[in-house]
């Protein structure tokens, strides 16, 4: 869409905009400005900012139905948006007459900004990237709607007690949430259960229990302000929330029951990663959200559109993960059962709408739902699934698959018990599957969906990541950002690939300086924010090497770990070398069932208690394990990191996006070749980042040449001190015992091959010191890496997407 289909509302003058925040105040919020709080003054000014936005809100859906155009419907599970304030007001181009407003009312926009809860409805990496694509979608001016859950508690808040991981409800929504819209009107009947009848050659499926999914809507405003798209989140609600026949019989509790159990379905996010949950809650909360999309987005379409036939042509429907891939099966049940579809017109039309991205090669992450408990909660779709895997298998054996290649593109696992298998529909329902970085892609091909590739052939393509230079250079770093701005002028606000324009100032002095002052400033603002938050002093000189992720095996923070504690070893062992001061910075949540992240996250807190306390290294060596990682904490350390770690084991990361956050905010990584780190050690230059370890076909062909881990660690004095150290209690003298298992695990099988990849580590990082003790040279290659990494904003993404899959441009 053209930016001047929707409306430019006049700039109001600062005067008028700080009497509408007070009139706000006064008149919505119900207080005067001697009586209000901080949360009121935040609210009344979200409630004015929301004004602008509602008008090029309503210009922009208007515009979109004008041109009849094609919408993009991103189906997620997951939106981790962190705060809005300040994205709303930088998109708006408004931070510096908001700021002036506040300030005739003694109030700071900063201030504020920092008091908004930080909105965490999604774990880690797929909803951020969920969120990043809203944003983007919105600055491309392409009509679209992100479909999700309303969680009232969202992501756990962390907190660490004696180094420990302790998991507190996220109590976001406590004052309210000035951004959203309960849409009444939006609301659909979501059935679980019941029985399947059939008469004549009508199926009726009759639910035996139903709720009511109620769309509350915030907007999502694009850079510049030009756009508005829809973000719709699902509130579920009992159809009666009170049983008056119960209630006035004296059965208080039952006659409240089905308000409960309905509440229930939105109330938790899984606080997983990479592992599937179990519980028959997610599923409901799976077909529930997918049910209200499917439903929303079919009567829409009829609505605008009038011939549901043409549905492809006018939506896009992008599965996010596997989580909404029961929308296949919906959106078939809505057509056959609903608008008397023939089954093959059915499913051509549900391949045409249909894109499924893949997140995942884990074999344990892969979604999988007990056939039983499948067709209990939704005998319809059973059915549905039924047919839909007879004329797939009949599809394969005319191709002339074999007896073992049915059995992997079955969407019923027939290993054990049966089970439905949720990535096989995603893919079988779909016209496009995307891997998101090129090595991911690639093992896609080769590993989980070997069979359905070579079926067809032509469906798998490649997205790799990107995230919006918005949140993550422009409002994260203004710093740096009025500083490029300085260098290069405005058009990499526009096109994060002019970027590239800067990579000459790479050899100017002058602007290196001025680039490592920036730098040192954002680290001056992290080390206070360190001081205050956990009372711990970090050096702003020394090099701040930072890893903060979700806490899990694969992405291997205990390497980490064993070579902070290896090099601690060697300054002890060798106080006289010139050694280059360093701060390990870690941040992250474990999921509240795994035991071994959980205690990589003890271990990381007893190696920092004990380094940060040792007279002998504490000016050469600190440790912190900041608590409660999440959008706004990553805002904060990003822009303050000298070095980004992004070394998960190779083969196991799809893309990450935390790497690039820290490539384009002039942090250099030390990686392995691993998902998107092999495209942007590609752009950046080998002299520009440092790659060790094994290769995902490496790490293949050890785990199938039989690894032995034990030799390994006995060959490398420097890891066998270290893991012995952690393994006999040295910084655990409280309880000796503590890491002797998760150590025993380093030399028993070692999955992630922490051991194998070691040496080259640590010779890495030695690497890296001798890097960093040249501070020109790591400069010019941190000038080099913001220059470079254009290409991985989330723009470029959804251009691509927009392009190839959802044919919106
Ligand atoms: C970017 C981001 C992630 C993803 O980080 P990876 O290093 O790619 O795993 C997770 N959580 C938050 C809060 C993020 O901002």
């Amino acid at each position: 869409m053209t930016s001047d289909t929707a409306v430019q509302p006049p700039e109001p003058t600062v005067q008028a905009l700080a009497d509408s925040i007070l009139d706000t105040l006064v008149h919505r919020i119900g207080k005067d400005a001697q009586a209000a709080r901080p949360h009121d003054w935040l609210a009344a000014t979200i409630f004015t900012v929301r004004n602008d936005i509602v008008e090029r809100w309503m210009a922009s859906t208007k515009a979109a139905h004008a041109a009849g155009a094609k919408r993009v419907y991103y189906l997620s599970l997951e939106f981790l948006i962190g705060r809005l304030l300040r994205d709303a007001v930088t998109n708006l181009q408004r931070s510096d007459e908001v700021t002036r407003a506040l300030a005739i009312h003694g109030q700071t926009l900063a201030e504020l900004e920092e008091i908004e809860p930080d909105a965490a409805l999604g774990n880690g990496g797929l909803g951020r990237l969920a969120a990043c694509f809203m944003e983007s979608l919105a600055s491309l001016d392409l009509p679209a709607y992100g479909y999700g859950i309303r969680y009232v508690n969202g992501m756990f808040r962390q907190r660490i007690d004696d180094g420990w991981q302790v998991e507190m409800p996220e109590n976001w929504l406590a004052h309210g949430n000035p951004w959203e819209f309960e849409r009444r009107e939006s609301a659909y009947f979501i059935g679980f259960g019941g029985e399947v009848t059939i008469t004549g050659n009508r199926v009726h499926w009759n639910p035996a229990e139903a709720v009511e999914a109620i769309a509350v809507d915030t907007p999502v405003v694009g850079w510049r302000g030009k756009w508005v798209n829809t973000l719709r989140l699902w509130n579920a609600r009992a159809f009666d929330p009170i049983k008056l026949d119960k209630f006035n019989a004296g059965d208080f509790e039952g006659a409240l029951g089905d308000q409960m159990r309905a509440e229930t379905l939105t109330r938790v996010l899984y606080p997983n990663d990479s592992t599937p949950a179990g519980q028959e809650l997610r599923l409901r909360q799976e077909y529930f959200f997918s049910s209200a999309s499917i439903q929303d987005i079919v009567r829409r379409h009829i609505q605008y559109f009038g011939d549901i036939q043409t549905l492809p042509d006018k939506a896009a429907i992008q599965l996010n993960d596997t989580h909404p891939a029961v929308s296949v099966a919906e959106l078939m049940r809505v057509l056959i059962d609903h608008h008397d579809f023939a089954f093959d017109a059915a499913w051509e039309i549900t391949k045409r709408t249909f894109g499924y991205t893949n997140h995942t090669l884990l074999p344990e992450a892969l979604e999988s739902w007990p056939l039983s408990l499948f067709e209990r909660l939704l005998p319809r779709h059973m059915q549905i699934v039924y047919q839909i895997n007879a004329k797939l298998l009949r599809e394969a054996r005319s191709a002339g698959s074999n007896d073992q290649s049915i059995a992997a593109i079955s969407l019923i696992d027939e290993g054990g018990e049966r089970r439905v298998r949720m990535a096989n529909l995603a893919f079988a329902g779909s016209h496009s599957i995307n891997g998101v970085a090129a090595l991911h892609t690639d093992l896609m091909k080769k590993t989980v969906f070997a069979d359905l590739h070579r079926l067809y052939p032509t469906r798998i393509n490649n997205k790799t990541n990107g995230i919006t230079p918005r949140r993550w250079l422009q409002q994260c770093n203004p710093g740096l950002t009025a500083l490029i701005r300085e260098a290069i002028g405005d058009g990499f606000l526009d096109d994060a690939e002019r970027l590239i324009d800067l990579d000459p100032f790479a050899e100017d002095s002058g602007f290196r300086e001025r680039f490592a002052a920036v730098k040192r400033s954002n680290k001056v603002m992290l080390a206070n924010h360190i001081f205050e938050s956990m009372n711990l002093r970090i050096d702003p000189d020394a090099m701040f090497d930072v890893q903060i992720k979700r806490i899990h095996e694969y992405k291997r923070q205990l390497l980490n770990i064993v070579e902070t504690v290896a090099l601690y070893d060697q300054i002890r062992s060798h106080p006289e070398r010139d050694w280059t001061p360093r701060v390990k910075l870690f941040a992250g949540k474990a999921a509240s069932s795994y035991q071994n992240a959980k205690l990589v996250i003890k271990l990381a807190n007893d190696v920092a208690r004990r380094v940060n306390a040792d007279p002998m290294t504490r000016d050469l060596l600190r440790v912190a394990f900041v608590p409660n990682y999440n959008v706004s904490l990553a805002e904060r350390i990003v822009p303050a990191a000298d070095l980004s770690e992004q070394i998960s084991t190779a083969g196991m990361e799809a893309s990450g996006t935390g790497n690039m956050k820290f490539a384009m905010n002039g942090a250099l990584t030390i990686g392995t070749l691993d998902g998107a780190n092999i495209e942007i050690k590609d752009r950046v230059g080998d002299d520009n980042i440092f790659i060790f370890g094994m290769t995902a076909d490496e790490v293949e062909a050890k785990r199938a040449n039989g690894y032995d881990p034990r030799s390994v660690i006995e060959a490398s004095p420097e890891l066998r001190q270290a893991v012995s150290g952690i393994a006999s209690g040295v910084f655990s003298p409280d309880d000796p015992g503590r890491y002797a298992g998760l150590m025993g695990g380093l030399y028993d099988g070692d999955w992630f091959m922490v051991a194998a990849d070691f040496d080259d580590y640590a010779a890495a990082q030695r690497r890296v010191d001798a890097r960093y003790v040249d501070r020109d040279a790591w400069t010019a290659s941190a000038i080099r890496n913001v220059a470079r990494v254009g290409w991985f904003s989330s723009d470029r993404t959804i251009r691509e997407y927009a392009r190839d899959i959802w044919t919106v441009m």
